[in-house]
């Protein structure tokens, strides 16, 4: 039988961490604090460093109360998560904010809200933190997930003096033959020996066509998370035997995705506030209430989601939003403190004009102009919908779609604009399935023996995202689940 010592390794620790973003933080630093040697392959270089972590508004959710977040988490989560596995991350974020503040103090984290779903049982224990002493939701003020990563990292670095491997794509479990997780082969063909455990924490499969099409609900759609959260996760652990979970769930909203000159897909985190703005299908017809999408909420996009099968369309995918010359000048339609324009992959004019110019912002000097401009199948129908909006908006008549009064404001103020949105959002929550202790499930239920996993792939949320920040807090609480977990199932560290 091949034992751990003869499988040739070109270099070993008592922990192996897969991916350097929140969870793979939270792992390392809670195995380098139990005294255990860890070692933390990245694919991306140091330079070009993207975790979704860093694109992030860096909001997080913490707990006061572990019986009523547990009830909550475990309503939201609609039968997907088993309630152990909720009441495991309820409990780890009723100190999640201690934890980060004593990693680095200078964070400055201030709550700036609660659970997304207020009239939920147990809603009340929870508490949402912004960094960079922020005081109201979205009041990023620059100091987003750019500074919160800076923060961490840098203490990171400093304190512990754990090895990261930059550039360096883990592309293998390496299995011993008891069936234990001994190790990961990079894509260069290194060997890392792993004594205690393989954590990963690579990310979900945003950036993977082929998966997104198999699993998510509808097709096309985009994240505006890291390049490189490409799946690669699902693929190592499934080559294992893992089962997977929620494989069909995302964090969603309707997002912006265009064309850079090279012909590569550029998705955008878009934001339709101050209000004047207005959704249709692909027939110009309005479907929801849009103040949902407009607060930047994660419900709106199942309205997106819808199939017909008399025509085999999905008449809401892509869907359209038009607003007026006012909203332009309002500010960037992208929120300027996160996603690419937050990390340098792209630079959105201020005026927006730019986009504009290259197309991606459709213009006219009618709505039924900029339905056109934008491929709207009946622009007329988006003129007669956008006009007797307006009339409603200056009658003060209640919307249809139970929209509030204070976001009735009409679109009037020629040119117009309109711009396609895609089912999508920050990143999809399908993975390996685990169980409460962060441990990988076969496809019989049983642990597969050394191997870990925490963060968005295979993220414990299932039908509604509980609150603001609740993805950072799960890769956070769930990453400091598995190190511990992995060094008292394998043998403290030495
Ligand atoms: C614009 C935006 C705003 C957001 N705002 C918030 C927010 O305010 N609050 C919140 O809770 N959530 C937010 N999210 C979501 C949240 O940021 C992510 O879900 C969370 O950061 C995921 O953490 P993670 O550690 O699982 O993944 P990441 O932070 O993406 O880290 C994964 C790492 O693994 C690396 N990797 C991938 N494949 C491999 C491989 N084969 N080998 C080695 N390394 C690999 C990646 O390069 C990456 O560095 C936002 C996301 C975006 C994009």
């Amino acid at each position: 039988m091949a034992s751990a010592g003869t499988l040739g390794f070109d270099r070993s620790a008592d922990i192996v961490v897969v991916g350097f973003g929140c969870a793979g933080l939270a792992a390392a630093i809670t195995a380098w604090r139990a005294g255990a040697e860890v070692l933390v392959l990245e694919k991306e270089p140091a330079d070009a460093h993207t975790p979704s972590t860093r694109m992030s508004g860096g909001m997080m959710m913490a707990t006061t109360d572990v019986g009523k977040a547990t009830a909550y988490l475990d309503r939201c989560a609609g039968g997907m998560v088993p309630r152990d596995v909720s009441e495991a991350w309820a409990r780890r974020a009723t100190g999640l904010i201690d934890w980060l503040l004593e990693i680095a103090p200078e964070l400055n984290l201030a709550r700036v809200g609660g659970a997304e779903h207020p009239e939920f049982e147990g809603s009340d224990a929870f508490g949402v933190y912004q960094p960079g002493g922020a005081k109201t939701r979205l009041d990023l003020n620059g100091k987003a997930g750019v500074f919160l990563w800076e923060k961490l990292a840098q203490n990171f670095h400093a304190k512990t003096g754990v090895p990261v491997l930059w550039d360096s794509p883990a592309d293998r479990l390496i299995r011993a033959d008891d069936g234990r997780i001994v190790g990961v082969e990079t894509t260069d063909g290194r060997r890392i020996g792993a004594r205690k455990g393989v954590i990963l924490t690579c990310g979900g499969y945003l950036h993977n066509a082929r998966m997104k099409r198999d699993y998510l609900r509808t097709w096309p759609v985009y994240f505006y998370g890291n390049p490189g959260n490409t799946g690669d996760g699902v693929r190592m652990a499934q080559e294992v035997g893992a089962d997977l979970w929620h494989m069909n769930q995302m964090i969603g909203r309707a997002i912006g995705n265009f064309q850079l000159e090279d012909g590569s897909d550029l998705p955008v985190i878009l934001f339709l506030n101050p209000p004047g703005y207005v959704i249709t299908d692909r027939y110009g017809k309005r479907f929801a209430d849009e103040s949902a999408q407009a607060n930047l909420l994660h419900g709106f996009y199942y309205h997106l989601l819808a199939y017909d099968p008399a025509t085999g369309e999905t008449p809401r995918n892509p869907c359209y939003w038009f607003f007026d010359e006012k909203r332009r000048k309002a500010g960037m339609l992208t929120l300027p403190s996160v996603g690419a324009h937050a990390v340098g992959i792209y630079t959105w004019s201020a005026d927006n004009s730019a986009e504009v110019a290259r197309g991606w912002i459709a213009k006219g000097s009618t709505i039924a102009e900029a339905a056109a401009a934008a491929g709207v199948a009946d622009p007329a129908a988006a003129q007669a919908e956008v006009e007797a909006y307006n009339r409603a908006c200056r009658e003060g008549s209640p919307d249809p779609f139970g929209r509030p009064a204070e976001t009735m404001v009409p679109v009037e103020e020629g040119p117009f604009y309109c711009v396609k949105l895609y089912p999508g959002g920050s990143n999809t929550t399908g993975g390996p399935r685990r169980n409460a202790r962060a441990q990988i499930l076969d496809t019989r239920g049983q642990p597969i023996p050394g191997l870990y996993a925490a963060g968005e792939l295979g993220q414990a949320t299932g039908m509604l995202y509980p609150s603001d920040g609740s993805n950072l807090s799960e890769g956070f609480c769930f990453g400091q689940i598995a190190a511990e977990a992995a060094l008292a199932d394998n043998g403290a560290a030495a």
